[in-house]
């Protein structure tokens, strides 16, 4: 008898290519958790038209791009599926659903909206599509019925918003009584496990502006495919929170290399080391804890650079096409499952449907 193992679903956005921050704050757990659970990695094309709704060749492009940085970092096609959004009927169908569950100005407090709205300048010209991202993300999530979500502290918030719509379908059409603690909601009854979410080690790694969480689409990332000259110079230009002189004290908690020492560099010694030093003045100049962050980040790198350039070229793409058709089928199989039970739970069954994929 084969035991299926518990599902995890989490993805990103293709707005650009992947980053430092995207490693600590969710690739490490994916790739820490796809031996004993079943994975499903999902682009989230459709998404990205939040914001560049006029640049879909774009969009293709980067996603092409994130699957290529998937695979450099260890992502494995054989043992996880990587599915695209916009293969997907089923997703949208469910945030139909799910959009009816939630009320509209819950949405629209959501925090991590209304960070994005003003971290990215959107003020009052987002689309309409812009909110319904967050509601679309509980169908990204639960078409997959997971029961983990790998995630940085951004997330968090979607995630929460995910868990209401779980409870909400699950009391509304499954007779799950309201009382029931998260863990015990499929087993009362209900269709959708309350998934949770599973913040990575670092949760929200800061951007090289030393202000604002690394992000694809504000100019202050460190990319995991940046040659070693790129790193070097982004690192080196990061403003260490205060002027001073290798003999002057410092303070290493508004230093956000700081930040970039304790994520990357292995050596706990080193980073008690630079710190008590940086404290007391004791001739540590800016330029040479900037320069061991540069070395741990390009340690970091090298192997994501080298399996990246393998992958370059129509050979690379036509690898990827291939990975994401494969992934589309595997990905339907689970979310139209899921998609027939919801309806069939909300009494809309009327017709069985068949996907079919060439
Ligand atoms: P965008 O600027 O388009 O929003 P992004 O850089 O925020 O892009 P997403 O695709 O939105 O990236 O996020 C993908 C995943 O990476 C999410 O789980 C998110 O929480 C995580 N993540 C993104 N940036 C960071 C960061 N700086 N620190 C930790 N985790 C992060
Ligand atoms: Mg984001």
């Amino acid at each position: 008898m084969t035991v299926e193992r518990p599902r995890i679903l989490t993805g990103d956005t293709p707005t650009g290519k992947l980053h430092l921050g995207h490693y600590v704050g969710s690739l490490e757990n994916r790739l820490a958790l796809q031996d004993d659970y079943d994975c499903y990695f999902l682009i989230a094309n459709q998404h990205a038209l939040t914001t560049r709704a006029d640049k879909t060749h774009d969009i293709r492009a980067d996603t092409v791009g994130i699957v290529k940085d998937w695979l450099s970092v260890g992502i494995d096609p054989d043992r996880s599926t990587i599915c695209l959004q916009s293969e997907i009927p089923a997703i949208v169908e469910l945030c139909w659903y799910f959009a009816m569950l939630l009320p509209f100005n819950r949405v629209m407090r959501n925090p991590t909206l209304k960070t994005e709205i003003d971290d990215k300048g959107l003020g009052d010209t987002y689309s309409f599509g812009f909110p319904l991202y967050a509601v679309g993300q509980c169908a990204d999530i639960l078409a997959f019925r997971p029961e983990l979500v790998p995630v940085g502290e951004d997330q968090v918030a979607h995630i929460e918003m995910t868990r209401e719509a779980a409870r909400r379908f699950n009391q509304f059409y499954c007779g799950v009584d309201p009382h029931t603690e998260d863990a015990d909601y499929v087993k009362e009854g209900g269709l959708f496990p309350i998934p949770a979410a599973k913040i990575g080690r670092v949760g929200r790694l800061v951007g090289i502006d030393g202000k604002q969480k690394m992000s694809k689409s504000l100019n202050n990332a460190i990319f995991l495919s940046d040659t070693p000259k790129q790193v070097k110079k982004k690192i080196n230009a990061i403003y260490p929170g205060q002027s001073r002189e290798p003999t002057d004290p410092g303070d290493p908690d508004i230093n956000p290399v700081f930040d970039y020492a304790d994520a990357f560099i292995k050596d706990k010694n080193l980073i008690d080391d630079l710190r008590t030093r940086y404290r007391k003045g004791d001739n540590l100049g800016d330029g040479h804890v900037k320069a061991h962050v540069i070395d741990a980040v390009n340690e970091l790198l090298e192997p994501i650079r080298e399996k990246r350039a393998a992958l370059e070229g129509p050979a690379g793409d036509a690898k990827v096409l291939e990975i994401i058709k494969d992934g589309a089928r595997r990905a339907n199989e689970v979310a139209e499952e899921t998609l027939a039970l919801a309806k069939e739970k909300m009494g809309f069954n009327f017709a069985k449907r068949e996907l079919t994929l060439s």
